[in-house]
């Protein structure tokens, strides 16, 4: 799944060939990719519409039109924007025709991606971009915001990180990253972090991403920029994809355990369970 650095990557690379842009023509195949309002609506609601802004928040492609108008998308798992389609691409779900001569593909091997194209007072349809997290580059996200939103939660620390309440962006690879970084056993309680340990992690979590953005991402299965290019933070990995292999810090062979259906892959030695 695109976490936060495959998507700032995507939308910095579409960013400057959309913005200005009229879509003149919206074609969406798959009945599952409008999540609101209904298609039709979506067709014409985005149709004619000009390309203002275009940001991420958390994992979502925010694109912004006249009016006040919202054009959401998350990928989920296997979603792809791209400016030009490769020859033998078999799952093209949806096409935004603009007047400048770009023709913006949505393809979607697992189809779990999700479109809305809302106005303002309509957020009540858009799930859980209304409870999103502060962002983990932000000032919001650090040591004292980790220590609150730890506080009294059973959970296992990398089952919270994942909770997008608690930051946006972050998946499976960075969560890893960022607890290995920080010298955290990924089934700790979250209650059980101290304060100083909050503090490496808010830490560690701002170092991972700010890297990995840097990298353009990490390349794994169906990931693609805007552009079409990969990602190269896949050699900077320490744990994630990793398992059985030496830990790049002790050369202790990584163990993994599963949390909350999720793989983890952690040191045994430098992340300890205490
Ligand atoms: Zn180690």
């Amino acid at each position: 799944m695109p976490e936060l650095p495959e998507v700032q990557t995507i939308v910095s690379d579409l960013a400057p060939l959309l913005m200005g842009a009229r879509i003149i023509k919206v074609q969406v195949w798959d009945p599952l990719l409008v999540r609101f309002p209904g298609a039709e609506d979506f067709n014409r609601r985005l149709s004619g519409g000009i390309i203002r802004t275009m940001t991420r928040r958390g994992k979502y492609i925010v694109v912004g039109l006249d009016q006040g108008l919202t054009w959401l998308v998350h990928l989920r798992m296997t979603g792809r924007l791209l400016t030009k389609l490769e020859e033998d691409e078999r799952h093209l779900r949806a096409q935004f025709t603009l007047d400048n001569g770009i023709c913006l593909s949505y393809c979607d091997l697992r189809r779990f991606g999700d479109m809305w194209a809302f106005f303002p007072g309509e957020e009540e349809h858009l799930g859980g971009f209304r409870t999103l997290g502060p962002e983990p580059l932000s000032e919001e996200f650090s040591q004292d915001w980790l220590l609150q939103a730890f506080a009294r939660r059973k959970a296992p620390v990398k089952a919270l990180l994942l909770n997008q309440s608690i930051v946006a962006g972050l998946g499976n690879i960075y969560v890893d990253e960022a607890l290995f970084v920080a010298g955290i056993h990924p089934g700790r309680q979250g209650h059980s972090l101290t304060e100083e340990e909050c503090g490496k992690l808010a830490a560690a979590v701002k170092e991972v991403i700010q890297k990995a953005i840097s990298s353009r991402g990490t390349t794994f299965r169906d990931y693609r920029s805007g552009l079409g290019t990969v990602g190269e933070y896949q050699q900077l990995l320490q744990v994630y994809g990793r398992k059985g292999e030496e830990c790049t810090h002790c050369g202790t062979l990584l163990d993994c355990m599963r949390i909350g259906g999720r793989t983890s892959v952690y040191c045994p030695r430098c992340q300890k369970q205490k």
